[in-house]
C-alpha cells in the first residue's frame, strides 16, 4: 500500500557540497522509474535540462523505491 516509485535528482560532481536530493517524477513501478532515470540522464548530457544550483553541472537522475518505511532508505 505504501509502495512508491520515484525518480530523484542529485548532484554527482565530486567536491560539490550540494546534497539536496529532489523528487522529479513519480512512476507506477520500478521498471518505469529506472528507465525514466536512464532517459533523463541521456537528455541531460545532450541538452542539460536540470543543473545543480551550486556548481552548475548537470544533475544525476536515479530511481528510488519506497516499499514500506522511507526511513529504511535514508
Ligand atoms: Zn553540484
Amino acid at each position: 500500500m505504501n509502495s512508491c516509485y520515484k525518480v530523484r535528482a542529485c548532484c554527482s560532481t565530486a567536491h560539490c557540497d550540494y546534497v539536496h536530493h529532489s523528487d522529479v517524477i513519480q512512476t507506477i513501478n520500478h521498471e518505469s522509474s529506472f528507465s525514466f532515470a536512464m532517459m533523463m540522464n541521456e537528455w541531460n548530457t545532450a541538452g542539460v535540462r536540470m543543473k545543480c544550483p551550486q556548481c552548475g553541472q548537470p544533475m544525476f537522475f536515479y530511481p528510488v523505491s519506497y516499499i514500506a518505511d522511507p526511513v529504511t532508505f535514508a
